[in-house]
């Protein structure tokens, strides 16, 4: 014990002897430790990270939200890592408004500028815009509106339309060039290909209209069927689905007489009577008549009330009775805009079909009602008149 003490003493007074050697000089830790050294050891502690001034060993540091503090250099990692920053700088960020203004916050105080609709970099803030005669426009997000009001539009390809001309040529143009391109003889839409309307006389009848229903149906197919008011209401089922499929249900009176031999009162009678059966099975009353035996006089066509649609293609398939040649009928006769006569109350019409409706599609035909045909051929058909085809 005494010796330790002793020990003590001579140790002490080898500090106290210190300043006799040389003058003391204080140097600095990086983490707020000083010392006192002699002058000519001081190189050896800055070489050993000491510093020479107080001042070198604190930093200012900066939090995102504005706040600043000034550390020992041994603190700052562990701000760092715990958000702050090295310089003022790195805690702001410039944002942009979508009218154009811009605006230095703290990154603290970005998320709630961007959730009011601000953006973090100015190329958010700006939309290009297209005009229908293929000028371009950057502008805010503000005025964009107000460019799409007058006609300017977000997507390039609303600017432009792709025009049709026949041989399966097309054009793209700006949309400000369609009306010159239109009077040159370019279409807006594409060329269709040809088109026949399939029309059913004299039913509905029960299972040869349904085996047609079935066919058309199979390959996208439409018809017209002129149907009978008496067979309307023994089948309404069967009309309720041609019309479903998209057919087209017409009137051919309700009893088939020859209307030529009729009282106007009869004439007005089957007239009605049919399409009041049309009206019962399906909703709507018929948009076309057909007369039986194709025989009209003043009296029906002022009486109808809808398109008289008679046909330019007669399949006698109610006289032969034989699929083959009324399929070979209807192959070697039908061109653009024909309406086709058949009777949906044979099978041998019913297998008939089966034949024609794929051939004709395969060949590139579309089948579709009397109505969509007219349209489609630019007919405007009205009540009262008479027509043949299209
Ligand atoms: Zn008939």
């Amino acid at each position: 014990m005494k010796k330790w003490v002793a020990g003590g003493l001579v140790f002490l007074l080898l500090v106290l002897a210190v300043p006799a050697f040389g003058a003391a000089v204080t140097i600095y830790a990086p983490d707020g430790r000083t010392a006192i050294v002699p002058e000519e050891e001081v190189s050896a502690y800055l070489a050993a990270g000491w510093y020479a001034t107080f001042e070198e060993t604190i930093k200012t540091i900066y939090a995102p939200d504005g706040r600043f503090a000034s550390v020992f250099l041994a603190d700052v990692q562990g701000y760092m890592d715990a958000g702050w920053y090295g310089s003022y700088e790195e805690t702001i960020q410039t944002i942009y408004a979508p009218d154009g203004r811009t605006a230095t916050v703290f990154l603290a105080e970005v998320p709630e500028y961007l959730a009011a609709g601000w953006y973090g970099s100015y190329e958010e803030t700006i939309k290009m815009l297209y005009a229908p005669d293929g000028r371009q426009i950057s502008v805010y997000l503000t005025e964009v509106n107000s460019y799409l009001a007058v006609g300017w539009f977000e997507n390039r390809d609303d600017t432009i339309q792709t025009l049709y001309a026949p041989g399966d040529r097309t054009v793209t143009v700006y949309k400000s060039q369609v009306p010159s391109f239109v009077a040159a003889g370019w279409s807006e839409t594409p060329a269709l290909g040809p088109a026949v309307a399939l029309t059913f006389d004299d039913g509905p009848s029960g299972i040869h209209t349904y085996s047609i229903l079935d066919t058309l149906s199979a390959y996208g197919a439409k018809a017209t069927f002129f149907t009978l008011g008496s067979q309307v209401n023994a089948y309404p089922g069967v009309v309720r689905r041609a019309k479903e499929l998209g057919c087209e249900i017409g009137s051919h009176t309700y009893s088939h007489p020859n209307l030529n031999t009729c009282s106007t009162s009869k004439i007005q009678t089957e007239i009605q009577s049919a399409a009041q059966a049309i009206r019962n099975a399906t909703g709507a009353g018929p948009t076309v008549f057909r007369p039986p035996y194709g025989n009209h006089n003043a009296t029906v066509r002022s009486s109808v009330g809808v398109p008289l649609i008679l046909w330019n293609v007669d399949t006698l398939d109610w006289k032969s009775r034989n699929a083959q040649s009324v399929a070979a009928h209807v192959l070697s006769h039908a061109s653009d805009g024909d309406i086709i006569l058949m009777h949906d109350i044979y099978g041998s019409t019913a297998e008939a079909v089966k034949i024609i409706v794929p051939a004709l599609v395969q060949r590139g035909f579309r089948l579709v009602t009397v109505s969509e045909l007219a349209t489609e051929k630019g007919y405007a058909m009205n009540a009262g008149k008479v027509y043949y085809g299209f």
